[in-house]
């Protein structure tokens, strides 16, 4: 694929993330020269202690009433799934205030039409990475979510019905996955899906990059962004800088801290959730959603990731072992075969929550500056037709029709 004769032939990515190194891919796939910038390196946030779920069955708007009604009702249980610490800062109240008044209906309904659009080809995105060499390949698999009461499963059958995305799923009796325990009732065989480890798959990413040319530096915290003539200046804290005819922040639940400045309001919040890895007795087939505890397991290299939560502090906070330990709580009587005190890899990481639950994807106030984050809790299913679809309209200076909703501006 070509770039217009006036087309930028150089960018800088701020964040090596999955976002972040997708957009790089897609820019040097239209002839772009790229430069990524990060400040500790590839990975390095939400990109690597993720759940690996490459699901657009389950990719839907954030903010919705059952959200509401759950989370009002457990906001300060630090056991619950969704937790706020008690010492919020006035900006996160703001920010909870605003996605409580958009947990509609109606604008779950519109929301949703837009993400159906990325979602429609994001797995597409995926094949046309690994046809061009990004050597770690997806894995087709169903998720099964497991529900002890059979009622619960209820709010899920709908959701799929509401989102009007044809996601294939089937009762089943759950016999082929050895892990369910016998407290699980009902079974949900979602189809179609996909998962990946995320790390591998990052890394993957910044691998080709580079051998594509592209340069991937770690160690740089970007401080600002200026223009400079016909080029666009990121500097970083300790005075050096990196230049390009184009730039695109993608720093994750960081980006408030770059995006201000170049007129970008919608605030993204770090909606942190943990994870770590358990071993199991058998092989575990498939992904294993328990909805109930909104726990998120994952086949991990030869084990079991489990991940879960969503807590509203800085994203730079310590990780917090209560915080795990309410995961395994939840978990445990659901799952069999698990060795849940041989646990390793705890982690923490920042999903970029906005305040209406769709990324910030497209152009800034700022000429030649653009923005790509705030994916929430899809930022991996979303990554590669992210980079997709922003780097055409970097490239071509037309947005696609798909990205009008996402523009960061808004
Ligand atoms: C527990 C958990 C489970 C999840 N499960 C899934 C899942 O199954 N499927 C899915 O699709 N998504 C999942 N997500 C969400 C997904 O991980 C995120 O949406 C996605 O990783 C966001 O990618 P990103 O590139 O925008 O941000 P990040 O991966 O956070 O990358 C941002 C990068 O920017 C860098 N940076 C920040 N500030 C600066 C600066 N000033 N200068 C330079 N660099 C900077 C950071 O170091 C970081 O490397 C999950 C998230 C969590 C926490």
């Amino acid at each position: 694929m070509g770039a217009a004769a006036s087309a930028p032939r150089t960018a800088v990515v701020v964040g090596a993330g999955v976002v972040g190194l997708s957009t790089a891919w897609f820019l040097q796939e239209r002839g772009v020269e790229v430069t990524v910038v990060d400040r500790r390196g590839v990975a390095s946030g939400a990109s690597w202690g993720n759940a690996g779920y490459l699901s657009p069955a389950f990719c839907v708007p954030l903010p919705e009433p059952e959200v509401l009604r759950d989370g009002l009702r457990s906001l300060f249980d630090p056991a619950a799934p969704l937790f706020v610490p008690k010492t919020v800062d006035p900006g996160l109240w703001r920010f909870l205030a605003g996605f409580a008044r958009r947990c509609t209906r109606g604008r779950w309904r519109r929301s949703m039409r837009a993400l159906a659009e990325l979602n429609a080809d994001c797995l597409d995105a995926f094949d046309e990475l690994t046809r061009g060499g990004v050597d770690a390949p997806t894995r087709a698999a169903p998720v099964v979510a497991a529900f002890e009461d059979p009622a619960q499963s209820t709010g899920l059958r709908e959701e799929f019905a509401r989102a009007g995305q044809g996601t294939r799923y089937r009762e089943s009796d759950g016999g082929d996955v050895p892990q369910l325990s016998s407290r699980v009732r009902t079974v949900l065989r979602v189809e179609d899906q996909r998962h990946v480890d995320p790390g591998e798959f990052t890394r993957a990413l910044a691998a080709a990059v580079q051998e594509r040319g592209g340069t991937i530096q770690a160690g740089f915290t970007a401080r600002d962004v200026v223009r400079d003539g016909g080029r666009v200046l990121v500097r970083s804290d300790r005075g050096e800088h990196v230049s390009g005819e184009n730039v695109v922040l993608a720093t994750g639940a960081w980006l408030p801290e770059l995006a201000a400045s170049v007129g970008v309001r919608r605030d993204v919040r770090a909606g942190r959730g943990y994870s770590f890895t358990v071993p199991t007795e058998e092989t575990v087939p498939c992904p294993i959603y328990l909805p109930a505890a909104r726990v998120a397991c994952t086949p991990y290299q030869g084990a079991l990731r489990v991940a879960g939560t969503m807590e509203f502090r800085k994203p730079d906070a310590a990780l917090d072992r209560a915080r795990i330990e309410a995961i395994v709580r939840s978990a445990r009587p659901l799952l069999r075969g698990v060795d849940w005190d041989a646990r390793r890899d705890e982690w923490v990481g920042p999903r970029p929550v906005t305040v209406d639950g769709l990324p910030l994807i497209g152009a800034s106030a700022m000429p030649g500056v653009h923005v790509a984050g705030g994916h929430g809790m899809w930022g991996l299913t979303l990554g590669p037709i992210t980079g997709r679809l922003l780097s055409e309209q970097i490239v071509t200076g037309e947005r696609p029709a798909a990205l009008k909703p996402f523009s960061p501006l808004r």
